[in-house]
């Protein structure tokens, strides 16, 4: 089968819209005919050779939504027609993911980084034959793709696709690091630092909990506005404002609660344990190759505090992201506030933009015929 695929060639380097080949649909594996899927931070380190984690060439994308094409002959619940959210894949059969914690699975790295599926073969060639690295089982930059049962997440058939995927990264990591890692007490303080859409989706979720302070930081005047839209009672923009002395001044010199890192940057990443209160916990989640030092008697056990590692939000998305739908149709989760469409052509403007910090959740859409009777304006 022929698709056409947004991929990564070489570090640094534009995407490529080209055409690829599908390779054997293994029996656990559906094919999909992609709607629109979200831009990661994660595709972008990968793009701009931040991280080499998976091999080039390869065919991003994380975060897609689509309509199921065809079904491998052991897939059981899923039917050609249906509409899923596509997350991340996981064995389904370690202690982790059989307690409940698929992101803790003990196969993860391989099965949605390694690019290729554990018994090495891959799911997208090139004309020549060239094997075509896909990521997070599955490459949702592409027109279709073939993906893992375990990804999908199937949604009711009037829920808009063109909107939903970043429910399967950004927004579920942001979430479930506070519902899943953080849970915060009612009345608890938080601090987000960072308000892309991993921070702002963590901000969201401090409202659904409870949390009575909450408090954004970031260097975007226009990003600290929609995060007062979506909650947030106290904004700091740490390029202009001490933020030390203005946390001091918010939480009556006791310090927060519970804070989230999603910058990744070492400065950042400390300040978010600086500015803990006794018995406060502290969760970086970004991507990142910079390091911190501390004192762990002084910074944490002389007061209590904790710091604490959730990937994905620890959450299980085949539970999570219809949660996270109901909560966005009863308003509690607004997450279409963060989103910008564009054409599949335009993905290298999307990435621009999302870097450059226009667009907080850019969209691509691979589908422009779906619901065409409802147009989104691309
Ligand atoms: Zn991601
Ligand atoms: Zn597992």
């Amino acid at each position: 089968m022929k698709v056409t695929a947004a991929i990564i060639n070489e570090a640094n380097k534009n995407y490529q819209l080209e055409a690829l080949t599908l390779g054997e649909l293994y029996s656990d594996e559906v094919v999909v005919k992609m709607v629109a899927s979200g831009i990661c931070q994660s595709d972008e380190v990968v793009r701009t050779g931040k991280s080499s984690i998976t091999p080039l060439p390869a065919v991003m994308g994380h975060e897609g939504a689509g309509v199921i094409e065809k079904v491998g002959s052991a897939v059981k619940d899923l039917n050609v027609g249906d509409q899923v959210v596509m997350a991340y894949n996981y064995c389904g059969a370690c202690p982790s993911c059989r307690t409940g914690h698929p992101s803790s699975c003990s196969q993860w790295t391989t099965l949605n980084l390694s690019g290729a599926r554990p018994d090495g073969s891959h799911i997208f060639f090139k004309a020549d034959g060239t094997p075509v690295s896909s990521f997070f089982a599955q490459s949702s930059f592409a027109t279709y793709t073939i993906t893992n049962v375990n990804n999908l997440i199937k949604v009711e058939p009037e829920v808009d696709l063109r909107l939903v995927g970043p429910l399967g990264c950004g927004l579920l990591t942001g979430f479930g690091t506070v519902v899943n890692g953080l849970q915060p007490k009612t009345s608890s303080s938080i601090v987000v630092f960072g308000t892309g859409g991993v921070g702002l989706g963590a901000l969201m979720a401090a409202n659904i909990e409870g949390c009575s302070t909450i408090i954004a930081v970031d260097i975007h005047d226009s990003r600290l506005e929609i995060a007062r839209e979506l909650g947030a009672t106290h904004t700091i923009n740490s390029s202009t404002e001490h933020l030390g002395e203005r946390i001091a001044k918010i939480t009556g010199s006791l310090g927060v609660n519970y804070s989230i890192d999603t910058t990744g940057i070492s400065s950042v990443m400390k300040a978010s344990i600086d500015v803990l209160a006794i018995a406060g916990v502290s969760a970086p989640v970004a991507i990142s190759k910079d390091s911190i030092a501390f004192n762990t008697f002084k910074d944490l056990s002389l007061t209590n505090r904790k710091l604490i590692g959730v990937l994905m939000g620890d959450a299980v998305p085949q539970i999570t992201i219809p949660q996270l739908i109901r909560y966005h149709n009863e308003g509690k989760f607004p997450f279409d506030k963060l989103v910008k469409f564009y054409k599949f052509n335009d993905i290298n403007q999307a990435a621009a933009d999302s870097t450059n910090g226009q667009t907080i959740k850019p969209i691509v859409i691979m589908d422009e015929n779906y619901r065409k009777e409802e147009p989104i304006g691309i």
